[in-house]
């Protein structure tokens, strides 16, 4: 139910001193996170913002616009939706035309047939009665004939929304898929890791991420060539596919860093993941099955962080690449989890952006 005018004016009002009392640029992006939290729409919102209150996270740029894209934005997944809306609305109004014109093609034969009958209840002689029928017959005809145009149009018109569906349920895959490993791309990842987040919150569940970057892997495309070290890659995903269930997600993160996330699970059950695979990845020498030639194994340095409800992605991401930062600096093929991480060399080797 939409508030009334004075409800409206107060949750304005509430919206415009917190960000006041804040500090917070009155921008109308903010606007509406404010007035969102004060009118409690949607309670999601609500929620996530108390969460970081209670926690004394600041409202800073960063926040407020994740906030925004979460629960008010969702700029890209809506124009996608809204351009689907569009050419479904399209063939479904092709559908209620052809519809229509079938409804039409019935009336106006069946008034053919009220007039015939009238005619045929006159006192009419042999030869207009057989004229009659003859016209009947052809209009019987006719109709058929319509009423096959139209289905035909109308198998046409189901089968075109159905290819509009499936046209766009490819598109929006393919765009989410790294093209050489069949994985997840970052799209994806940024996607998931978003609705995890959303649904840790809301569930109050524990989510946490693994990041995986594959140790000297410029030496073997260095040594082996580039198409050796694309089929490096596609094997080490094969691995963390393999090594993940139910609602984990394995995603290329970039070159050859992968990120796992694993929702409803602690950091300690992370760890056990991340230490399967890095013993799973490093105990097989690749062998070419022809030649049987032995190009030495490849292993992993693994990062992982685990999620404090309410803080933005980008955050999350950071920990566990100092995880992974540390894992390569005390000697790589190893699993550091953010509780091990140390000062002096936790540091972030990636130059993280904010805006994801
Ligand atoms: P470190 O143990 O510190 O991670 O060393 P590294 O050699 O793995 O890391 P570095 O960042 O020096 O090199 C990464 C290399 O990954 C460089 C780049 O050419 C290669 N790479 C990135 N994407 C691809 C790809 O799609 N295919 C292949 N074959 N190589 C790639
Ligand atoms: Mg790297
Ligand atoms: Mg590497």
């Amino acid at each position: 139910m939409e508030p009334d005018l004075e409800s409206s004016r107060g949750f304005a009002r509430e919206s415009l001193e917190q960000m006041q009392r804040r500090g917070i640029k009155p921008t109308p992006e903010n606007f509406t996170v404010w007035y969102g939290f004060a009118a409690d729409a949607p309670p999601a919102a609500r929620r996530a913002m108390d969460i970081l209150i209670s926690n004394n996270q600041d409202f800073t740029p960063e926040v407020l616009s994740d906030l925004y894209e979460r629960f008010y934005g969702g700029t890209k997944h809506t124009e996608r939706i809204r351009v689907l809306a569009q050419q479904i609305d399209t063939a479904m109004a092709g559908v209620l035309g052809t519809l229509g014109d079938a409804g039409q093609g019935v009336r106006q034969y069946g008034a053919t047939l009220d007039h015939t009958t009238r005619e045929l209840l006159a006192d009419n002689p042999l030869d207009s009665v057989r004229a009659i029928i003859r016209q009947v017959m052809d209009e019987t005809r006719d109709m058929i004939e319509r009423s096959e145009v139209l289905e035909r149009q109308l198998t046409k018109t189901t089968e075109e929304i159905g290819e509009l569906r499936k046209q766009v349920e490819d598109a929006s895959r393919e765009a989410q898929t790294d093209a050489l490993t069949g994985i997840g791309n970052r799209k994806n990842f940024d996607l998931q890791l978003k609705l995890c987040m959303q649904e840790a919150m809301e569930q109050g569940t524990e989510l946490t991420l693994l990041l995986i970057d594959i140790d000297h892997f410029k030496n073997f495309n260095d040594t082996y060539g580039h198409q050796f070290g694309d089929l490096v890659l596609k094997l080490v995903s094969k691995y963390m596919v393999e090594g993940i269930k139910g609602r984990d997600l394995a995603a290329r993160y970039g070159g050859e860093e992968f990120a796992i996330l694993l929702p409803n699970t602690d950091l300690r059950d992370a760890a056990v993941v991340a230490e399967h695979l890095r013993e799973r990845i490093g105990s097989k020498a690749i062998v070419n099955r022809d030649t049987k030639k032995n190009f030495g194994t490849v292993t992993i340095s693994v990062g992982v962080s685990l999620y404090r409800l309410g803080e933005p992605p980008y955050v999350l991401i950071k920990r566990a690449d100092a995880a992974l930062y540390q894992a390569k600096q005390t000697g790589r093929n190893r699993v550091v989890t953010e509780v091990e991480l140390d000062e002096s060399t936790g540091e972030s080797s990636l130059p993280i952006e904010q805006d994801i």
